[in-house]
């Protein structure tokens, strides 16, 4: 019979990987407690409509990269690509956004129907933070704040934070109609994505990988031309508090975002750990969300943070912790009770430390052959001798050594 295999895109993290993944997530989820948010759950299946009224119709994400299939009673239905949508629909349906600003954060497993390479799959998974209700920068500043908190504790010091103001949505229409007239003349110049978005959303060429390109965008209008004066403003109060914050970073007047809900301030933080996908975390301002899903205008801003490219990125500059573990071994089928007794003690004592019993495998050879290739720290033996004297051996596996006789008091301080 044929292997069953994968299916393509799809994440199995491997268990090697598993403790760096809770660590992230564990860290970054105490962070965001103590900025005062609340956790929200949400579904990972939504109506299609949902994305097609906030993300775009025109949009890559909606265009081409979504799961989407139809229910039994032949609803569409769509695994959702990103949860900013489904966080602002819970928010409108359940009032969240007439009980004053709310600050949500959730985490969970996204779906876009993309190539795969590194950095890049079609099931990831990303951790966000949702500000509703805030009109000012200090909305924005906040999100900075945490974003760098996890950068610095994960050292990604290869990592740097671009901005870009995309002004309101009418500099937004302004701006497009202007980049449009400027490219259509040059259409068979430009590459054949940029091509195809020239009618239906020219602001994504502006982030385009082709030299040709760039090379025709270096002279054509630029965002910041069309940004209305309160959108000027308000950009460079929020440069000046990056700067009293101390918080590195560059301005890209490309920065455009693939969702059409953004307004004002984008963001991305990207690091030259991860080749050509470097951008592991994005977000930015999108004031009219909210109405574009039938509630009122409400400001928000909101920022991702996709967790596969941060543990790329983090590789080999954190060191994350391991669990201090411990083999109890029984040599006797008779000390089965005392071994699992001694078990149990480690464990209240120690509620950090993974604990084996061995149980009935009392071969001690293969056992502490087996404990030392999975990194446990130490092997703790129940021989007739320690179970006549009510004493333990323990074994030091990195260095060997044997620590003999030791009572239960003084194996517990022992371990301390
Ligand atoms: P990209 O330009 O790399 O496609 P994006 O702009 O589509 O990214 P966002 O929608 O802003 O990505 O998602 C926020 C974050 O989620 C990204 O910065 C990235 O870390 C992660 N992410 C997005 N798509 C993927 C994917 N297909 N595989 C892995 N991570 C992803
Ligand atoms: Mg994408």
């Amino acid at each position: 019979m044929s292997k069953l295999e994968k299916v393509r895109g799809m994440h199995n993290i491997p268990i090697e990987e598993t403790h760096q993944w809770s660590h992230v997530l564990n860290f970054s989820e105490k962070l965001m407690k103590s900025f005062s948010y609340s956790e929200i759950r949400l579904p990972i299946i939504e109506y299609t409509n949902l994305f097609e009224r906030s993300v775009g119709t025109e949009t890559d994400i909606v265009n081409k990269e979504m799961f989407t299939f139809n229910s039994k009673s032949k609803k569409s239905l769509t695994l959702r690509p990103e949860g900013t949508a489904g966080c602002m629909r819970v928010a409108i349906s359940q009032g969240l956004l007439d009980k004053g600003p709310q600050r949500l954060f959730y985490s969970g497993p996204m779906y876009r129907y993309e190539r795969p390479q590194k950095g890049r799959n079609r099931e990831f998974f990303q951790f966000s933070a949702e500000v509703f209700g805030i009109e000012s920068m200090t909305a924005e500043l906040e999100v900075f704040q945490i974003i760098e908190t996890i950068i610095n504790k994960y050292k990604i010091n290869d990592s740097w934070l671009e901005i870009n103001s995309l002004g309101s949505e009418e500099d937004q229409k302004n701006f497009s109609k202007a980049l449009q007239s400027f490219l259509k003349p040059l259409k068979s110049k430009l590459d054949k994505d940029s091509q195809n978005r020239l009618e239906k959303n020219p602001l994504r060429i502006l982030d385009s990988k082709s030299t040709e390109t760039k090379k025709i965008l270096m002279n054509a209008p630029r965002i910041s031309e069309f940004r209305s004066k309160d959108s000027t403003t308000n950009f460079s109060l929020l440069k000046n508090l990056l700067s009293d914050f101390g918080i590195k970073y560059k301005e890209n007047e490309n920065l455009v975002r693939g969702l059409d809900y953004y307004n004002d301030a984008v963001f991305e933080w990207k690091s030259d750990s991860l080749g050509s996908q470097n951008t592991f975390c994005a977000g930015g301002r999108y004031d009219s969300l909210a109405k574009k899903l039938g509630g009122r205008q409400i400001p928000a801003v909101g920022a991702s943070l996709g967790i596969d490219r941060l543990i790329i990125a983090c590789k080999d500059k954190y060191k994350f912790p391991l669990q201090r573990q411990i083999a109890v071994i029984v040599l006797d089928r008779n000390f089965l009770k005392q071994g699992n007794i001694i078990s149990e003690k480690i464990r209240l004592n120690f509620p950090s430390t993974a604990v084996r019993f061995s149980g009935l495998n009392i071969n001690l050879k293969s056992e502490l052959k087996r404990a030392s290739k999975n990194n446990f720290n130490f092997a703790i033996i129940l021989g007739r001798e320690e179970v006549e004297s009510s004493t333990y051996t323990i074994k030091d596996l990195d260095s060997e050594r044997n620590y003999e006789k030791l009572s239960e008091e003084e194996l517990i301080s022992f371990l301390k």
